[in-house]
């Protein structure tokens, strides 16, 4: 059978799995425990020598794995892993990849928690760096000899910042190193971290993929690109069989069997029917974004807008180059930025909420809410202004969001 387009492999992927009755969604498995007829069978699912088996839902489900397995396809990758929350899969990475001694390249314009957790790596003893990932120069610039992983995410959350992706990717395939690719904001549908070399994608399941504000989830995704056989930190006990798995099983046994942040059987079933309808909500909301980028952007009240498919975006080219649309994200600032929480508080329609990839707009303030902890120096390195506001952008009628935005701005 020819490839499969997006839709059509994920709303008929389930039936691979041979789904009981007949049902056309995989079931939701809400067992611990899983018994064997055999104790050979329990001992094998324990040593990794019986494959697809369960033992404990802190290491996945058959809910789960249906998950993990539909997100693979998305990602065109060798093998996924799901998480309780695009944090827990963050943090799986970080924590089971690295050690005190490693040092981290990380991009200076990541989502706030991501950023926290930098520091928390710091306390651990592993350095990281972070620099303006949109000219890969500045990533060569400051490999050192213990630089072990690059992260950086391909659309930047709240300033749209864009990475040189395909360069960083070559530069860490040279050199050997982990690249870590944040897919969140452009999800699977609009790129492929693989196209430029990425050994791991990140998902926060929560936002694109689940896409009604109901559920939590993130994910891993191994592109099968990066050489485990050459990664020091693999344990003995991970060397064994397809060496493209090495990675992901360390992660999998020390990320979710250790560390705990284990997806739901329950919420895997919400993602998962999330899914079947991302490609006509992210292309309904990428296109009212970029009609509502363009109304900003002409209007005299509005200074600056951030929206990678806008000719005026500094990254546009590569955002043309490798995004097939720009995405639900935009933000922007007005030209007095002391009016901004009255207009914010004009508006009728958008939610004054944080959050991403809803069905509902979501409005916020960036630098008084999520970046507040963070300080104005980091603020400002990583280009969030005062007056900045973010802008998740869902899926209402485009009359009605468009005519809020210009009686709010009057
Ligand atoms: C939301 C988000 C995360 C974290 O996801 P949670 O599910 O909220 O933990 C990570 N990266 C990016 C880019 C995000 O937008």
């Amino acid at each position: 059978m020819a490839t499969q387009g997006f839709t059509t492999a994920i709303v008929h992927g389930d039936s691979a799995f041979g789904v009981e009755h007949g049902g056309v969604h995989k079931p939701i498995h809400t067992s611990v425990q899983y018994g064997f007829e055999k104790v050979e069978d329990l001992i094998g699912v324990f040593q990794g020598t019986v494959k697809g088996g369960f033992n404990y839902a802190r290491q996945g489900t058959p809910t789960t794995a249906a998950l993990e397995a539909k997100i693979t396809k998305m990602e065109d990758g060798v093998g996924s892993i799901c998480f309780a929350t695009g944090m827990g899969a963050i943090c799986g990475i970080f924590l089971t990849l690295l050690r005190a001694g490693d040092h981290l390249l990380a991009s200076q314009y990541v989502f706030g928690n991501t950023n926290s957790i930098f520091g928390t790596l710091r306390g651990l003893g592993i350095e990281v760096t972070t620099v303006d990932v949109t000219d890969a120069a500045n990533v060569a610039a400051a490999i050192q000899p213990n630089t072990r992983m690059v992260f950086v995410e391909t659309i930047a959350n709240p300033g749209t910042q864009i990475p040189d992706l395909a360069a960083i990717g070559a530069l860490c395939k040279a050199q050997g190193l982990v690249y870590v690719v944040d897919n969140t904001i452009t999800s699977p549908l609009l790129f492929k971290p693989k196209t430029v070399d990425a050994s791991l994608v990140v998902n926060a399941l929560t936002k694109t993929i689940a896409g009604h504000g109901s559920a939590l989830g993130g994910s891993v995704t191994d592109t099968g690109i990066f050489d485990w056989q050459a990664y020091p930190h693999i344990a003995d006990a991970y060397r064994k069989g397809d060496a493209r798995q090495w990675g992901l099983t360390q992660i999998r046994k020390k990320g979710l069997r250790d560390m705990g942040a284990s997806l739901s059987s329950e919420h895997a079933h919400q993602i998962a029917v999330g899914a079947e309808t991302m490609a006509l909500r992210v292309a309904y909301s990428s296109a009212l974004a970029m009609e509502l980028a363009q109304f900003l952007e002409a209007h005299p009240a509005v200074v600056k807008v951030h929206y990678p498919m806008l000719d005026s975006h500094p990254q546009h080219a590569r955002a043309k180059a490798h995004f097939s649309a720009g995405s639900w994200l935009l933000s922007f600032e007005l030209a007095d930025a002391d009016a901004c929480l009255a207009f914010i508080n004009r508006l009728q329609i958008p939610i004054k909420a944080t959050g991403l990839a809803d069905t509902r707009t979501l409005i916020i303030p960036v630098a008084p809410t999520i970046f507040w902890e963070a300080g104005a120096e980091v603020r400002a390195k990583m280009g969030i202004a005062d007056g900045l506001i973010r802008l998740s952008v869902g899926l209402e009628d485009r009359a009605d969001l468009l005519a809020d935005f210009a009686q709010a701005l009057a």
